[in-house]
């Protein structure tokens, strides 16, 4: 049985694994995310203690971003612009396959996560595109089609789309560092506890916080189901953590819609079209080892 390397690289955390799939995980670390050099050398370090035991075919890295995805430029595999202190222009992919001399897939934390949701739940293989949403520190958007993450200009960056926000109802100024009130400066983890003085986790479910949640994650969803025409949407993060919240935004995206689009899974079996990761909270790293798999047959695939 053929292992692969996966690392989730967060901002808070880089979770690194050795494995085959979902349920063949053979080691695992935990690691915080300091500077670059420290953070990536224990990476790296987790991969060389076990290459005797558990040699791997190939890695997979979902990072935080922006990065550089495009294989042509000579920052490809960079994390970009990030406001993290240290850690713009760092190059994670590059050190990452130097050190381990294995072919390595690189892309967005939540491109990665769509991927691993695409790839190992059954049922959503033949969901396509797929759309994977986190609603946590930040809001980010990754996006499967034809069977493949969406790369493009750069990738997509939907936490930052633009919403109507009414300042009667909600005077909040919104928390994004360069756009204020962009999707994820109203309704990202950070915003809501601005908002109400008190972190999502402790704020009551019948609290009014959560219908203006939903009612802002439904309009983004919306845009997004009439931009990627999507087959499933797939809302992780912490903040959907919060009992009841997907339930509310499944209903706000049929109000919203209003009988526009006649489809079933919109109209009827809305639970089909929005729904939690069937890998919990483990999309990400999972969707690392899917990319590195990916990455492993294209490498032996006959010219
Ligand atoms: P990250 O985005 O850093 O990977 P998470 O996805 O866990 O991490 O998101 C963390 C955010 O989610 C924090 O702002 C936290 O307050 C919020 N959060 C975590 N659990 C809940 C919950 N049950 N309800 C609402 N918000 C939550
Ligand atoms: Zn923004």
């Amino acid at each position: 049985m053929k292992l692969y390397g996966g690392i989730e690289a967060g901002g808070t955390k880089f979770i690194c694994v050795i494995g085959h799939g979902p349920d063949h995980i053979v080691a695992e670390a935990r690691i915080a995310t300091t500077t670059p050099a420290e953070t990536i050398g224990y990476t790296i370090e987790f991969f060389q203690r076990h290459a005797q035991e558990y040699p791997i075919s190939a890695v997979g890295i979902g990072s935080f971003g922006p990065v550089d995805l495009d294989r042509s430029s000579p920052t490809y595999g960079y994390i970009t612009t990030t406001p993290k202190p240290g850690w713009a222009q760092a190059n994670l992919c590059g050190a990452i396959q130097q050190a381990l001399h294995v072919p390595v897939a690189f892309d967005t934390d939540v491109n990665a996560a769509a991927f691993g949701e695409h790839y190992w739940v059954p049922e959503n293989r033949a969901l396509d595109p797929l759309l994977y949403l986190t609603i946590g520190t930040g809001i980010g958007l990754g996006v499967i089609v034809n069977g493949k993450p969406l790369h493009g200009l750069l990738h997509p960056e939907a936490g930052h789309m633009l919403l109507p926000h009414d300042r009667t109802l909600d005077p909040f100024v919104g928390s994004c560092p360069f756009h204020g009130d962009c999707w994820e400066g109203l309704a990202s983890g950070p915003a809501l506890e601005k908002r109400w003085q008190q972190r999502g986790e402790t704020l009551p479910p019948d609290h009014a916080a959560w219908q203006l949640e939903a009612h802002y994650v439904a309009l983004a969803v919306v845009n997004l189901i009439y931009c990627f025409s999507p087959q499933r949407v797939v809302l992780g993060g912490g903040v959907m953590q919060q009992p009841g919240i997907i339930d509310r935004v499944r209903g706000a995206v049929q109000r919203t819609i209003n009988n526009y689009l006649q489809t079933d899974r919109i109209t009827r079996d809305i639970q089909q079209l929005i729904a939690p990761p069937g890998l919990g909270n483990r999309s990400g790293v999972l969707g690392a080892i899917a990319l590195a798999a990916t990455v492993a047959r294209m490498n032996h695939a006959p010219e």
